[in-house]
C-alpha cells in the first residue's frame, strides 16, 4: 500500500521544508516538493509538522527494582509512548549480579515480544564485571547491542573504578559506548545515615534532595569523564540534572573529549519545590528534581547545541507502590512516568516558547538518539529507505495532561492539569497508523530493532 502525505512541512535535525513524502508499505520511498499522486492513498497535512517519529532513548519497562516491579511493562508502557509520537524506545535489560548476558538479553526479550505497541531495541545495563561477561560482550555486540549501562551509585547495580575503566576499554575495542548514571554513592549513603542519626526517621521527603545533591552528580560525572579520557573515548551522561555536572561536562569539552549528553523534561521543568507536601514522593526520581538556576542551565545548554539527547527516563510506579516509602522515604521506589508527554512538553515549552527550534527538537528527541544508538537511518530521518515512522504534528491543538486519559499504568500524572498546545495528532510505525490524538488505534505491532546503524559522529 502506498501513502502520500501532502502539504506538510518535513522537520529533521538541520532544517525543515514543505514536501511531500510516499510511503510503500512499511518504508518511505519518496521525499520531493511535489510528488504527483499514483495510486497512493492521499494523506492532506497541509500546515501541519511532519516529524521522524520520536526515540526515546531512556526507558526502564517491566524492571524489578526497589523490592517491586515498575508499574509500566512493555504493553502499557510502549501504548503511553507511541500515544505521544514516540516510534521507537530503548529500554535498558538489565544484568542482575550473577546472571550471564545472554541470560539477561532473554529475559528482556521475553518481556517484550508481541507486547510492545512501538518499536524497541536494547542497551545493556551492567551490574557484574568479570572474565566471563567480559568473553560474551563481543557476542552481545555482535548480537545487535551497542549501547551500555554503567551505574556509579545503588547497591545492587554499582561498578566501581577498576571495572568502568575495564568495561570502557572492552568497548572502545568492540565498537560500543556506555552511559553512564552518574551520582557518588559514598555521598549519598552518609547524608542518608547522617539524616536517620539525626532526626531518628526519614519520612519527611523535604529532605530528600539534600542526600543527593548536585555535587553528587558533578562528582561522578567528573570521575567517569577523566575515567574516559584515560581510556580515550566518548562517554554518555545520562539524565543530566544540574548545573555542578554541566559544568564538568564543559571542561572535558575543552580539553578536547568527545561527551554526549542525555537530559529529561522533567529536569527542565520541574523543580524541588515538588518535594514539600503531600505527593513528594510522586516526585522522587534519581537524580532529584534541582532549582528554576539548574533547569535555566540545561535549557540553555540545548539551545546552544550543547545537550544532544532528550530521553525519559520512564520508569513509572503507582501511588501504592510509592507509599513503600511512607515510613523511610529510602525505600520509595525512584521514577515516574513520561513516555506520553515529552515530544508535546518539548514542543509547547521549548519550541512553542521559543527555547529551541522545531529542527532541535526533531534532534534532540529523535535524529541524535538514533544516531548515539545505531539506529540511524533506518529511524530517525525521513528519507527514501526509512522505516515509515512519522509523526504528524498539529501545531494548533490545545489540550490538558490528565492521569484519567494517560495511557500509562502509573494512577498519577506528574504534570496533571498542565495545558499544553501541540500535539501529535497521527502517530504512524511502519506505515501504519498506530495512534491518534492521545488514543492507541493499533496496538502491539512493535518490533525488535537491533542496532548497527551508523553512529553520532561516525560520518565524515
Ligand atoms: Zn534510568
Amino acid at each position: 500500500m502506498r501513502q502520500l502525505f501532502q502539504g506538510g512541512i518535513v522537520v529533521s535535525g538541520d532544517g525543515q521544508r514543505k514536501a511531500d513524502v510516499l510511503t510503500e508499505d512499511e518504508k518511505i520511498i519518496g521525499v520531493e516538493s511535489r510528488i504527483e499522486a499514483v495510486d497512493a492513498e492521499i494523506v492532506d497535512i497541509t500546515g501541519k509538522y511532519l516529524f521522524p517519529g520520536f526515540i526515546d532513548g531512556h526507558t526502564h519497562m517491566d524492571l524489578e527494582v526497589s523490592d517491586t516491579v515498575t508499574a509500566d511493562g512493555f504493553d502499557t508502557g510502549t501504548k503511553a509512548e507511541i500515544s505521544g509520537g514516540t516510534t521507537c524506545i530503548v529500554d535498558f535489560a538489565t544484568q542482575n549480579r550473577g546472571e550471564s548476558l545472554a541470560y539477561a538479553l532473554a529475559r528482556w526479550h521475553k518481556k517484550a515480544d508481541g507486547k510492545a505497541s512501538c518499536d524497541y531495541a536494547f542497551h545493556l545495563a551492567l551490574s557484574d564485571w568479570n572474565e566471563s561477561v567480559k568473553e560474551e560482550l563481543w557476542s552481545a555486540v555482535k548480537g545487535g547491542i551497542r549501547s551500555f549501562k554503567l551505574y556509579t551509585t545503588y547497591d545492587g547495580m554499582v561498578v566501581d573504578d577498576q571495572a568502568i575503566y575495564e568495561i570502557l576499554t572492552c568497548l572502545k575495542e568492540l565498537g560500543g559506548i556506555a552511559g553512564v548514571h552518574c551520582e557518588n554513592k559514598g555521598i549519598i549513603d552518609a547524608r542518608l545515615d547522617a539524616l536517620l542519626k539525626k532526626k531518628g526517621e526519614r519520612k519527611d521527603v523535604a529532605d530528600y534532595p539534600g542526600t543527593r545533591p548536585a555535587g553528587a552528580e558533578a562528582e561522578a560525572v567528573s570521575r567517569i569523564l577523566k575515567i574516559a579520557a584515560c581510556v580515550d573515548t566518548p562517554v554518555i551522561i545520562v539524565h543530566l540534572s544540574s548545573k555542578e555536572g554541566y559544568e564538568e561536562i564543559c571542561r572535558a569539552r575543552e580539553r578536547g573529549q568527545t561527551v554526549y549528553v542525555e537530559t529529561c523534561p522533567q529536569y527542565l521543568l520541574l523543580d524541588e519545590s515538588r518535594y514539600k507536601g503531600a505527593d513528594a514522593r510522586k516526585y522522587m526520581i534519581a537524580p532529584p528534581l534541582r532549582t528554576k538556576e539548574d533547569q535555566a542551565v540545561l535549557w540553555k545548554a540545548l539551545a546552544e547545541g550543547e545537550i544532544q539527547t532528550v530521553a525519559t527516563d520512564h520508569c513509572s510506579f503507582t501511588e501504592a507502590q510509592k507509599d513503600m516509602g511512607a515510613e523511610d522515604f529510602a525505600r520509595t521506589p525512584c521514577g515516574m512516568p513520561g513516555g506520553e508527554e515529552r515530544p508535546a512538553l518539548m514542543y509547547h515549552f521549548g519550541v512553542g516558547e521559543g527555547r529551541i527550534s522545531p529542527e532541535q527538537m526533531c534532534a534532540y528527541l529523535s535524529e541524535n538518539a538514533a544516531k548515539l544508538y545505531h539506529l540511524y537511518p533506518k529511524k530517525g530521518v525521513i528519507a527514501p529507505g526509512s522505516d515509515a515512522d512519522l509523526v504528524v504534528w498539529n501545531p494548533d491543538i490545545t489540550w490538558t495532561l490528565l492521569k484519567e486519559t494517560q495511557q500509562s499504568e502509573a494512577d498519577y500524572c506528574p504534570f496533571e492539569g498542565t495545558i499544553l498546545r501541540g500535539r501529535a495528532e497521527a502517530v504512524y510505525l511502519r506505515g501504519k497508523l498506530t495512534a491518534k490524538n492521545g488514543a492507541v488505534i493499533n496496538p502491539c505491532q512493535g518490533q525488535y530493532v537491533k542496532a548497527g546503524h551508523e553512529r553520532l559522529g561516525d560520518e565524515a
